[in-house]
């Protein structure tokens, strides 16, 4: 079957850089093909996994963000430059979009090493479907420290090893230690008198390696200070059923590792005949159009963004540089070309505990504060002004409520009729 780009603009990937696209193009229409119905705010992806946000609340339904765009939802699976369209695999068969011009936001997937055991046992922290599992998955671990026959086990069901301290890592192990601290509260006191192990592991020699050193070390001193075992200079070697094992010769006793070093490309980019540089990434000129093929454009995660305000560095895989690339690429795709250009207003983490950091037109701030301000740029960023509302209800709630610690792993999994 055949189809047309609404518009004439065909966007592949409904992530943050194409939903955004979509709907700044505003009336003048789009096609997004994206797998999911949503648009993922990953920003809050920590939170989500910790419960002080609904699931539903960090992603925004695409139909609502960008009502003069059609969604077609499936997996874009080849392009035909010369013929100028996409083949979309879809539930009910493959379909093709042609398109006056195509916007490729495809993103990124978790960059791995072949380390053994990794693929198996550990976790990813990518989209929502890693974050919900993970928050499923420690709180059965304090179940199992429960139903733990002796001290050795118990603690090791106690025992968490994140590898990447770069902002996925440093906010999930901050998120998801403070869940556990509140949901051990409610269980038997050997389990609550089990000292629990939280490890963040880095082959760099410090954390958060992005932001300026004096935020970094504070940051680093507030998770040693509640007791996380940093271990920088390090790498993941091994992962088995339950142990991690590190390049220093810790062999740590868990059943939780956390994968988040960062991410690499979409491989699917190899596949549309676009050209890429060496680390994988779709080569753009100033304006976003791909290298010897005019009417095709990229941004996001997935391409390297020449900034004019940054001539020698393109913009690092950010929220915050795709949201701005997708304003500049939707006023070029509606009037006169531009070059993109960006200057950063900063950066910002949460720390969990009402604590973290945050850089703001060269201010450095910290503690309530940097977490107060981490949270309203992510909020800033939010589109809609309904899911803004639903994240501001969440957090009063978390600030004036005990955490849910409900287990909720058994969702999305319906029960075969019959069966007893
Ligand atoms: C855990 C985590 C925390 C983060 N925290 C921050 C933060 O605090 N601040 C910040 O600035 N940035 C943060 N980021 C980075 C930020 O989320 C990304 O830079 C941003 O999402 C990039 O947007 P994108 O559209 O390029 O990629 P994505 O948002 O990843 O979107 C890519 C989309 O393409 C879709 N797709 C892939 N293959 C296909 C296919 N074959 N067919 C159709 N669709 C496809 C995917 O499903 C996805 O929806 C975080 C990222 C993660 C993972």
């Amino acid at each position: 079957m055949d189809r047309q780009a609404r518009g004439g603009t065909l966007i592949l990937g409904g992530g943050f850089a194409g939903s955004y696209v979509a709907k700044l193009l505003k009336k003048q229409g789009a096609t997004i093909v994206s797998l999911e119905n949503f648009m993922l705010f990953a920003s809050m992806l920590p939170e989500a996994a910790s419960g002080t946000l609904e699931p539903r609340h960090v992603v925004v339904p695409l139909r609502l963000m960008c009502p003069h765009a059609d969604l077609v939802l499936g997996r874009a699976v080849a392009h035909e430059p010369d013929r100028r369209r996409v083949q979309v695999e879809t539930e009910e068969g493959f379909l093709h979009i042609t398109y006056r011009d195509l916007v490729v936001a495809l993103g990124a997937i978790p960059r791995t090493f072949p380390i053994p055991g990794l693929a198996e046992y550990a976790f990813g922290f990518k989209d929502l479907a890693d974050a919900i599992a993970l928050r499923n998955h420690v709180l059965r671990r304090l179940e199992a420290a429960v139903a733990a026959p002796n001290d050795a086990h118990r603690r090791r069901e106690l025992s968490f090893v994140f590898v990447g301290a770069g902002y996925a890592g440093v906010e999930a192990l901050a998120e998801l230690s403070d869940l556990a601290r509140d949901a051990l509260r409610y269980y038997p006191a050997d389990v609550q008198a089990t000292p629990q192990h939280w490890v963040l592991v880095d082959a760099a020699p410090k954390i958060l390696p992005e932001i300026p050193p004096r935020l970094g070390e504070y940051a680093a001193e507030q998770l040693e200070r509640r007791g996380v075992d940093i271990r920088v200079g390090t790498t993941l070697e091994a992962v088995e059923r339950h142990a991690a094992v590190l390049s220093d010769g810790d062999r740590i006793p868990t059943s939780t590792v956390v994968w988040t070093t960062g991410a690499r490309p979409n491989p699917l980019l190899a596949k549309f005949g676009l050209p890429l540089d060496d680390f994988g990434r779709v080569k753009i000129d100033s304006t976003f159009r791909v290298e010897g093929l005019p009417n095709v454009l990229a941004l996001g995660d997935c391409a390297r963004v020449p900034n004019e305000a940054t001539p020698n560095r393109p913009d690092p895989p950010t929220s915050q540089h795709a949201l701005r690339q997708a304003r500049r690429l939707a006023k070029n795709l509606r009037g006169e070309p531009k070059p993109y250009r960006y200057r950063m207003l900063g950066q910002v983490a949460t720390l969990g505990r009402r604590k973290g950091i945050a850089e703001v037109l060269g201010l450095k701030f910290r503690g309530f504060l940097g977490w107060f301000i981490t949270r309203t740029y992510h909020l800033y960023q939010l589109p809609l002004v309904s899911r803004k509302l639903r994240v501001v209800t969440d957090w009063t709630v978390a600030l004036l409520f005990k955490r849910d610690i409900a287990e909720l792993s058994m969702l999305g999994h319906r029960h075969r009729l019959g069966d007893e």
